[in-house]
């Protein structure tokens, strides 16, 4: 679709009236949409429900719209209500205007403090979904969102999945969310990937040797946790109690930092 133009109706169950286009991801488009009655502004995932059946996702969905309800947190972007025409499901979610702060970082790394202020933000958020039992599974940049403010908001929860199922699983997705986190650490502080390859079976084998090089900028202590993060073995990698732990983590964040 052309950016900008939609092909939903004006206005959405009598209460939303659509907008632009605010990012598209693999499975839904995101559009600004408003409140008619009370003004508000929301964003608004659409999701096409041919894309749910053909892919076999209308589980997915529900879990989503669950794991959504259950975790209420100030670094999760908050989803207001779910909706469903004859060929679409809406979400409205809280409204994160900042961007994705993949785009921060394509601008260029950032700075060990800066870098800190979000890392610490995405723990704080990780740590609350797993007390809950709750995993992410797809922790990426482009799945952080910044606020106004420049605080850190998780999106995308589309492919979380809940423990309740097998301890095994809980603790696989637990140990995956966490070396997730250390990916987007490597991110913020080098501007690029960690494993990188355009042979995706030799990314692979990178990935399961745990076989990068931090860039000479790196400073001891962020070396450090990134290698505990990075740790091929889920067995002895860090747990989210022992990064709070670290050095690099607890060091403290000087107030001329600013995240806006
Ligand atoms: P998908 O499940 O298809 O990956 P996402 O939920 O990740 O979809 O959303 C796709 C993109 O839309 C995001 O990468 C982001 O740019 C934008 N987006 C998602 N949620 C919001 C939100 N609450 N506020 C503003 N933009 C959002
Ligand atoms: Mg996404």
């Amino acid at each position: 679709a052309e950016k900008g133009k939609t092909d939903h109706p004006a206005l959405l169950h009598g209460k939303y009236e659509l907008g632009r286009m605010l990012g598209h991801g693999t499975f839904a488009k995101v559009y600004h949409a408003r409140h008619v009655t009370t003004g508000k502004s929301v964003a608004m995932k659409v999701v096409g429900k041919e894309k749910v059946i053909r892919v076999g996702m209308m589980e997915q969905i529900q879990r989503e719209i669950s794991v959504m309800n259950m975790v209420k947190h100030p670094n999760i972007v908050e989803l207001h209500e779910v909706m469903a025409s004859k060929s679409k499901i809406y979400f409205a979610m809280e409204l994160v205007r900042g961007g994705e702060l993949f785009s921060k970082v394509v601008q260029g790394r950032l700075k060990e403090d800066l870098a800190r202020v979000y890392f610490q933000q995405l723990v704080s958020a990780v740590d609350f979904c797993h007390s809950r039992g709750v995993y992410h599974r797809d922790l990426k940049p482009e799945n952080l969102l910044l606020d106004e403010d420049g605080n850190l908001k998780v999106t995308d929860f589309g492919l979380s999945a809940f423990s309740e199922h097998l301890k095994q699983d809980g603790l696989l997705y637990t140990t995956s969310d966490i070396w997730s986190c250390g990916v987007i650490l490597y991110v913020l502080l080098a501007g690029f990937l960690p494993f990188q390859d355009d042979n995706l079976v030799a990314m692979y084998r990178k990935i399961y040797r745990g076989d990068y090089k931090c860039p000479p900028w790196f400073s001891s202590e962020a070396r450090r946790l990134i290698t505990k993060l990075l740790d091929p073995n889920p067995n002895s990698r860090i747990t989210i109690s022992k990064i709070r732990d670290s050095s690099w983590f607890k060091k403290s964040i000087p107030k001329t930092v600013r995240t806006k």
